[in-house]
């Protein structure tokens, strides 16, 4: 899969993306990622890529001509595929989740416009960016952390990035539930025991207990992701009775 990203600041990226499991995945070629400077695309002889708001207020605005010709260019000289995801990373846009991460690994490619100051001039927004992702209900200096965000939480879901497709399969959210209790060496720590089922060796049962405990634990603390779990009647009953 091919990741585009325009942003300012491209040094931000260096160590996030060259370190773990996305490292890997972009040494071996299973991922690519471009970046590509917007202030490369600037049409005044400044270098200029911001200005005021119109009507006043504070800060200064990402101007429309860097980033149109920055993206324009490259669906021109084919390094972008035309017609494919053109995402701003905003504030304003729908909440990115396992569900978003899930949907974005079936593209083959993806590009992701970073903002910084105090944001777009509208007409991004409106007639450049196909998407608009935020990554929760805070404001951060800039979208480079959410553009890293979603490529790590996109590569993991990607055929051969994690050693084990079932790894991505056991994680929170996967199947809308939060993951079971987990346990290693030593079995007993300082007077705290492993339950006793995961040394057992019984696979059957310790499939039962992790359903089990991953469901009690959503109850817990994440009760509104319950309703789009897929439950059997007998764990909904199993819920009902904690
Ligand atoms: N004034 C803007 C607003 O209220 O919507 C916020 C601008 S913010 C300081 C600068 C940039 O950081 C945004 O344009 C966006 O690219 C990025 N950003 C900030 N918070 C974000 C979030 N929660 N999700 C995605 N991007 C975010």
């Amino acid at each position: 899969m091919k990741f585009h990203i325009f942003t300012l600041f491209p040094n931000v990226f260096e160590s996030p993306l060259a370190e773990g499991v996305v490292g890997r995945a972009l040494k071996s070629g299973l991922i690519e990622i471009k970046i590509n400077n917007i202030r490369d695309y600037s049409t005044n002889k400044h270098g200029s890529v911001d200005d005021y708001p119109f009507g006043g207020g504070p800060g200064m605005l990402l101007k429309p001509e860097p980033i149109f010709e920055s993206i324009r260019s490259k669906v021109q000289d084919k390094t972008i595929s035309e017609g494919s995801p053109l995402i701003l990373l905003s504030p304003q846009g729908r909440k990115f989740n396992q569900k978003v991460a899930k949907e974005l690994s079936q593209k083959e490619e993806i590009s992701l416009i970073c903002g910084r100051y105090e944001g777009f001039d509208e007409r991004i927004r409106s007639n450049l960016a196909t998407d608009e992702i935020s990554i929760g209900d805070f404001v951060l200096s800039g979208g480079e952390i959410p553009a890293i965000t979603i490529i790590d939480s996109v590569s993991r879901l990607l055929p051969g990035v994690i050693s084990s497709i079932e790894s991505a399969e056991n994680d929170s959210f996967f199947n809308d539930l939060l993951q079971y209790p987990q346990y290693t060496r030593p079995a007993k720590f300082e007077g705290l025991e492993v339950p006793k089922v995961l040394l057992s060796g019984n696979h059957s049962e310790i499939e039962k207990w992790r359903r089990l405990e991953s469901l009690k634990k959503t109850k817990d603390r994440r009760p509104d992701l319950l309703s789009k779990a897929h439950l059997t009647e007998e764990e909904q009953k199993f819920l009902d009775s904690l």
